[in-house]
C-alpha cells in the first residue's frame, strides 16, 4: 500500500485539503486503489506551541512516505520566510524536488481575465525548481563594509568581467549569481520531453533569456537539443518577454513549456491567473526518482482561512496529480473530469470565482460528481 505524509499547514489549507482528502477517497474507492494516510501536523500552530518548524525526526519519518500532500505554509503570527522557508524549501531541497510541474488549464465555465468568451487555454509548465538564480549565491558590498572590500570587488570585477558598468564612484553594489550546471538542466529537460510524448504532443516551447544571459541560458538551450533529439519532439526557444506576451495574446498557441527556475516562477503566476486564479492551480514538486510533493499554488490566504470561502479546486487538482504520479491514472483522470463537469455545469463556484458555493459544498459537488461519473 502506498504511503501518503499529509501536511494541511495554515490558514485555508486545511480546509482545501479536507475537501481533496475527500474526493481522493471516492477516487480510491472507485478505482480498488488503497492509500495510507498519516497527518503531519506542521506549521504555525506547531511552531508556535513548540519553537520547532520541521524536526530531523520528522523529516525521516517523511522518508518513509510515497508522496506528501500538503495545503499551504504561512501565518501573520510567524515572521515571513520562517515557515516557507523552514518546511516548504527543506522538503523540496532535501528530497531534490528539481521539477515544479504546474498544469495551466481553463475549464469551461470559469472566468478569464482575457478578452473573449471561449479562450482555450490548456498548457503545462515545467520549471526547473533548484538551480539558476535562485541558489543563493550573491551579497551586497558597501552597506557597512570597508572602501578597501569594495575596492577589492571593484577590482576582480574589472580584471575578470566585462561588466559595462562604471563602479568607480560607487560605494555600494549588489550581485546574484545564476547557476545552471548540466545535470541539473539535463534531468528536468528530459522530464518535460518525457511528459510531451506521453501526452502525445510534438513541440516543446523552451523558454529563456539566451540573448542577455547567454552562459546560463546557452547551456540551458544545449540540454534542450539533446532532449529533443532524444525524444523525437521538435522544440522550439523563446525569450521570456516573448512567452508573457503570447501568453496573453495568444495562449492557445501554447501545449508543453520548459523554463528555469525564474521565469517560471513569474510566468507560472501568469499562468494561474488565465486559469481563473490562484484557487484554481495545481502543482507538483516531483522528484521522479524520489518522493514528490503535491500542493495547490496558493498560500495560506489568511483573510479568508476558517471562513469556508477557500477555492478547493487546486487542492483537488493536485491531489489528482499526485495520484498520476503514483500510478493511479485511471483515478486522476476520474478526478479532472469531474471537476470539468461541475465547473461546466455553472451551478457550484465560489466567490474568488463570482459565485457563492462554500469550500465544503464544493468539495462534495466534485465527489458526489465523480460518484456518479
Ligand atoms: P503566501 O502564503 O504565498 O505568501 P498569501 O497567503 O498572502 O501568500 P495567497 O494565498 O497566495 O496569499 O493568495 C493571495 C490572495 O488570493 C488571498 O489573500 C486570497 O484572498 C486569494 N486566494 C488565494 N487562494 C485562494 C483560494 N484557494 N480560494 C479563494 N481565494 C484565494
Amino acid at each position: 500500500m502506498q504511503k501518503i505524509g499529509v501536511i494541511q499547514g495554515d490558514g485555508i489549507g486545511p480546509e482545501v485539503i479536507g475537501e481533496a482528502r475527500k474526493v481522493l477517497d471516492v477516487a480510491c474507492e472507485r478505482n480498488g486503489t488503497s492509500l495510507d494516510f498519516e497527518e503531519f501536523p506542521l506549521g504555525a500552530t506547531h511552531y508556535l506551541k513548540t519553537g520547532e518548524v520541521l524536526s530531523d525526526e520528522t523529516v525521516s519519518r517523511l522518508e518513509e512516505k510515497d508522496a506528501i500532500l500538503l495545503g499551504a505554509m504561512g501565518d501573520p503570527r510567524v515572521k515571513p520566510g520562517v515557515l516557507e522557508k523552514g518546511v516548504l524549501l527543506r522538503l523540496r531541497f532535501h528530497f531534490d524536488q528539481y521539477v515544479n510541474l504546474r498544469p495551466v488549464q481553463l475549464f469551461d465555465g470559469v472566468p478569464c481575465p482575457l478578452a473573449g468568451n471561449d479562450r482555450k487555454v490548456d498548457m503545462f509548465f515545467v520549471r526547473e525548481n533548484t538551480e539558476d538564480f535562485y541558489v543563493g549565491l550573491g551579497g551586497r558590498v558597501g552597506r557597512g563594509k570597508s572602501r578597501a572590500e569594495l575596492d577589492l570587488v571593484r577590482k576582480a570585477y574589472e580584471a575578470k568581467f566585462d561588466v559595462g558598468i562604471d563602479l568607480k564612484g560607487e560605494d555600494e553594489l549588489a550581485y546574484q549569481i545564476g547557476v545552471i550546471t548540466k545535470g541539473g538542466a539535463d534531468r528536468v529537460v528530459d522530464f518535460a520531453f518525457k511528459l510531451a510524448k506521453e501526452k502525445r504532443m510534438d513541440l516543446v516551447t523552451s523558454v529563456d533569456k539566451a540573448n542577455v544571459l547567454t552562459d546560463v541560458y546557452g547551456l540551458w538551450r544545449e540540454a534542450v537539443e539533446r532532449a529533443s533529439k532524444k525524444h523525437g519532439i521538435a522544440k522550439e526557444f523563446l525569450y521570456v518577454d516573448a512567452v508573457a506576451l503570447h501568453m496573453v495574446r495568444n495562449p492557445e498557441r501554447f501545449k508543453a513549456l520548459v523554463t528555469p527556475n525564474l521565469f517560471g516562477d513569474i510566468l507560472t503566476d501568469l499562468g494561474a491567473a488565465l486559469q481563473g486564479g490562484l484557487g484554481f492551480a495545481p502543482s507538483g514538486n516531483i522528484n521522479p526518482e524520489g518522493i514528490s510533493m503535491f500542493e495547490p499554488v496558493h498560500g495560506s490566504a489568511p483573510d479568508i482561512a476558517g471562513k469556508g470561502l477557500a477555492n478547493p479546486v487546486g487542492a483537488i487538482l493536485s491531489a489528482a496529480l499526485m495520484l498520476q504520479t503514483l500510478g493511479h491514472v485511471k483515478a486522476a483522470e476520474e478526478i479532472e473530469r469531474a471537476v470539468r463537469d461541475v465547473l461546466a455545469g455553472r451551478k457550484h463556484m465560489t466567490t474568488d470565482a463570482g459565485g457563492r458555493t462554500s469550500t465544503s459544498a464544493m468539495g462534495d459537488a466534485v465527489a458526489s460528481g465523480l460518484r456518479a461519473l
